[in-house]
């Protein structure tokens, strides 16, 4: 629906539509929505408007209404198999109760009635799982939720997005998402793109001056900007005119796929098992039909073998998997939020597991962004720099002499440069110093500040009056400042600074630049040597690239420095034209020590199989010493610089991407090729980002890792998982947890499949053997999978890691749910624990034939029953670990795996002792010594785990 078709104008507090504001002059939308450019809202406007418009939300939905995921539980196999066989049984329950077949006391339709309730259950899990899934992500996604800079009664704060109301006045840079829609008042450069708007990919500059006509459509409204779009480049105050639904993005919401539905690899996994089961079973059970026919030589015995299929297909249905599954994914997210890891998209917590490269930026992630200034080069001469963090004082040390740095007249102009061309701001707080803003230009104001040249000082001298802003792609910025009170001639500059003074000779402005030293000082012509400037030599530039190179080889970051008197302001965008010819100050050099956590998890990360890659806008010898430094590099490793990427072919770089650990001064439109060089590799990568044009990158990698600290609202909208610590310790940890989740995982679906296998296989046995009747009903076996095998399954969710998990290489993402063995053991075990308890069953059946007075000759039923049970409790026992022995374990390492135990044996024993209970499940009285075999043929379940992980100890094959 477009603007202009609303029903209702959307009224402005003075009652005019503001769905035409791009109609309007800045001063009359400012009139009309009663607001102030300068001083904003006041506190008393915000909240009249708040409760007049409400929250800044959008209303979220995926289109399908609750109803809709509520039945989309049932399209599940496994589920349709349980009503299948719930109908039948039913049916047949009908015609026995028809027949009055059924004993007095005896509850009718009751395999149907819980088959049902656990399909419903079942059902209602699922759904709760989605939505609640769904609402925790969101939850979660709100702890990273973008903030917005506004002006509210004459001052700057920053808020979260829901509370902006119309006529607040709000500041906008790169990298931010547009989290209302507004009329700019004034832009320096801006860049938006629309796409999640218009579909359009390009960026489109904005204009605050223009006056458009009423009916201008959307995408030509570039007086405007629109929430839900991104600031690619540059800065803008905006009056905003709307906010939640009212919003362009609000008013097509409705229409909007908001919420990612793919299927997860699990849910994948999970669909390809419950094919693998129900056609397993379907084939059991057309050969026990076959079969238990030609035995009996005819289909006397049809009702009978009915029984046996529908037992059977209950038996191999998982029923209690879903939930252990939910509870697993829900703890894995907690326990990576512990560790800092924030997950946007669920799949990403069993995946995580999977990685096999990451790939990191190094400013903040490897390194602490804590810049202080180290050295200060001009003219040839190396000034260290004493002091520490974001305190303005310290000396300059030349030759470890104190000098005074008015004595060498290059260096104050540096040091203005570097507080001029700068947008941090130094300040303190509670006591101590402080920057807000990017930590390399808060060391830049400290060190000028070491000087006693003070930003706001400068700022004032020197008014900002255009600029061109960074972007790691240019690697620069520039600052055009008015030179005040200068006008024409020699007299005129008196009132100038004396280090403006030697500058300029009589323009009226000045352009600061910085930025990477190479590209700075290619775009030099001269250099400012004494109070002049004078034409830059070949041996010059040779010795500025030799001191940059001995900085950078320290492990300093580097940043070079560069001004250039103007008679005009250039106009905007004319970057490329503007930034040449400028005269060459110098160079400042900065320490940012590296993590040393990181070092730790370098090493962690090589152990698990996982290597570790650096990539980097910054200078290569930088990024050589910090990478050695911490292991992810070694003395004599390859860098690959940026521009060398950039000569090579797609395939010459996948020939490489297995032997380069450093990739330096590169863009991020690099990143994408890095990354998907590495995918056609074969690898599962991990890749970090933070700006906005590392979008890209973070949607292709497999992983995408957005900064919580110091990432745009762009980057953290397409990542996987958010960091909030900024860490490169935080991924190998959130990565060890990827691993823990996806091993539990498999190890409670081979408890809980092994056992199915079993049930089924003794179920299947019972009418080829001749023994007459189904020895386990359907009730028996939903108490089986839910209780006996889920309980002990859930403990098992939480088994600690087992020490190796990150001493072993990644698995892939790709491979089956049965891979690795996990197939085999379930068929091995499977086959085993029938063969246990047919033989106890063979036994048990003749064994009660004898009569006893008092004894139920049917209770070899409940023998079987129990020693299925029982046989579960030991294999959760020994299951706990793949290649240790159950006695070399500390047993309460997982007191839950114990306490399910425990639990489960007392509830099968109140099954067969407490009388109503038995009689609704349809158990037999066991003497004691019966009930004893019962526990001893179990226990060779156990023993046989046991013996499994001795052979393949003495065989030397490790079982995974
Ligand atoms: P990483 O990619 O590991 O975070 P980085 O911070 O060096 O490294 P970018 O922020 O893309 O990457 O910066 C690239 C280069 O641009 C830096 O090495 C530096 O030379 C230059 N640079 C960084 N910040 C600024 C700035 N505020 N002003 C001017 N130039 C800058």
């Amino acid at each position: 629906m477009s603007a202009n078709s609303l029903p209702v104008p959307e009224a402005s507090p003075s009652g005019e539509n503001t769905n035409v504001c791009h109609s309007w002059e800045v001063n009359k939308a400012l009139d009309l929505l009663d607001s102030n450019a300068d001083s904003g809202l006041t506190s008393q406007d915000v909240q009249q408007r708040l409760e007049k418009y409400g929250d800044n939300e959008l209303e979220e939905n995926d289109g399908r209404s609750s109803w809709e995921i509520l039945l989309d539980q049932f399209k599940n196999i496994m589920l349709l198999m349980l009503i299948g066989v719930a109908l039948i049984s039913g049916f047949l329950d009908l015609i026995a109760w028809q027949a009055g077949e059924f004993k007095a006391g005896e509850v009718p339709f009751k395999d149907t009635i819980a088959i049902m309730a656990i399909v419903i259950l079942n059902g209602i899990l699922g759904y709760v799982q989605e939505t609640r899934a769904e609402q925790a992500l969101a939850a979660l996604k709100k702890m990273t939720s973008p903030l917005v800079r506004v002006i509210r009664n004459g001052k700057l704060t920053e808020l979260a997005a829901k509370e902006l109301v119309p006529g607040d006045v709000m500041l906008l840079e790169a990298g931010m998402q547009i989290a209302a829609d507004g009329r700019l008042i004034e832009q320096s450069n801006l860049q938006v793109r629309e796409s999640a708007l218009t579909g359009e990919a390009e960026a489109v500059s904005k204009q605050a001056n223009l006056i458009l006509p009423e009916d201008t459509s959307l995408g030509d409204r570039l007086n405007l900007v629109f929430q839900g779009t991104e600031v690619v480049q540059g800065r803008a105050k905006v009056l905003v005119t709307h906010t939640g639904m009212r919003t362009e993005l609000g008013k097509i919401a409705t229409m909007l796929q908001s919420v990612e539905n793919e299927p997860t690899p699990l849910q994948q996994r999970m669909t390809q098992l419950g094919n693998v089961l129900v056609t397993g079973s379907l084939v059991l059970v057309a050969i026990v039909v076959v079969g238990g026919t030609i035995q009996a030589r005819g289909f006397g015995n049809i009702r009978e073998l009915l029984e046996v299929s529908l037992s059977m297909a209950v038996a191999v249905v998982p029923e209690g998997l879903p939930a252990v599954i939910t509870v697993t994914l829900a703890l894995g997210t907690q326990r990576m939020v512990r560790h800092n890891a924030l997950i946007r998209k669920l799949p990403a917590v069993e995946t995580l597991g999977s990685v096999t490269t990451i790939c990191s930026d190094k400013t903040g992630t490897l390194t602490q962004n804590k810049m202080v200034v180290q050295s200060v080069y001009a003219n040839n001469h190396v000034f260290r720099v004493t002091g520490e963090g974001y305190t303005p004082t310290g000396d300059f040390l030349l030759d470890s002499q104190e000098v005074s740095v008015e004595d060498y007249p290059e260096i104050p102009a540096l040091l203005v440069a570097s507080a001029v061309c700068n947008d941090a701001v130094l300040q303190k707080e509670k006591g101590e110093w402080a920057i807000l803003g990017d930590p390399t230009e808060g060391a830049l104001v400290t060190v000028a500040g070491k000087a006693g040249i003070e930003k706001d000082q400068w700022n004032s001298k020197l008014p900002r009056i255009g600029e061109f802003p960074f972007d790691s792609e240019r690697k620069r910025m520039s600052v055009i400042c008015q030179v005040e009170e200068v006008t024409t001639g020699e007299a005129s500059l008196t009132a100038v600074d004396p280090v403006i003074a030697g500058l300029i000779e009589s323009e009226p402005y000045l352009m600061f630049t910085k930025g990477s030293p190479e590209l700075t000082l290619a775009r030099c012509t001269q250099i400012h040597l004494g109070n002049n400037s004078a034409p830059l030599s070949d041996e010059q530039r040779q010795q500025v690239l030799a001191e940059n190179n001995q900085m950078a080889s320290q492990g300093l970051r580097v940043l070079g420095f560069a001004y250039k008197p103007l008679l005009e302001i250039p106009p905007e965008g004319s970057d490329e034209t503007s930034e040449v010819n400028l005269v060459w100050l110098g160079l400042i050099g900065m320490l940012d020590a590296p993590r040393p956590e990181v070092r730790v998890a370098v090493q962690e990360s090589r152990n698990a199989g996982i290597r570790p890659i650096m990539i980097t806008g910054d200078h290569q010898l930088t990024a050589r010493a910090i990478a050695i430094d911490l292991g992810i590099a070694q003395e004599g490793d390859r860098v690959l610089t940026g521009q060398e990427l950039q000569h090579m072919t797609d395939e010459e770089l996948e020939q490489q991407v297995d032997l380069v650990s450093i990739y330096a001064r590169v863009s991020p439109e690099h990143k994408l090729r890095i990354v998907q060089a590495l995918q056609r590799r074969g690898r599962f990568v991990a890749m970090t980002g933070d700006g906005v044009n590392d979008a890209p990158a973070l949607k292709q990698a497999d992983i995408g890792i957005a900064m919580g600290i110091t990432g745009t609202d762009v980057s953290k909208e397409a990542s996987d998982m958010v960091l909030l610590d900024d860490n490169f310790a935080t991924i190998v940890a959130a990565t060890k947890e990827g691993r823990v989740v996806y091993t539990n995982i498999r190890r409670f679906i081979k408890y809980i499949l092994g056992s199915n296998v079993g049930e089924v296989l003794t179920i299947a046995s019972a009418p080829l053997l001749g023994l007459g009747g189904v020895p386990l009903t359907p009730l028996q076996i939903l108490w089986m999978n839910l209780v006996t095998d889920g309980l002990p399954a859930l403990a098992l969710a939480v088994e600690p890691p087992e020490p190796d998990v990150m001493k072993r290489p990644p698995f892939s993402p790709r491979e089956s749910i049965f891979a690795r063995g996990l197939g085999s053991y379930i068929i091995r075990i499977g086959i085993v624990f029938a063969i246990i308890t047919i033989i106890l069953m063979l036994w048990a059946f003749n064994h009660c034939k004898i009569p006893v007075e008092g004894l139920d000759p049917e209770r070899w039923k409940t023998m079987v029953f129990t020693s299925l049970c029982l046989a579960q409790m030991g294999h959760a026992i020994a299951i706990r670990s793949n290649n240790k022995l159950t006695i070399e374990m500390n047993p309460f390492s997982n007191m839950f795996v114990l306490g399910a135990v425990v639990v489960t044996t007392m509830l099968q024993m109140i099954l067969i002792y407490v009388p109503p209970i038995r009689a609704f499940f349809g158990t037999h009285w066991l003497p004691p010594s019966e009930l004893a075999i019962c526990f001893g043929f179990s226990a060779l379940m156990f023993v046989w785990i046991e013996m499994e992980k001795l052979f393949f100890r003495l065989i030397g094959k490790k079982s995974v």
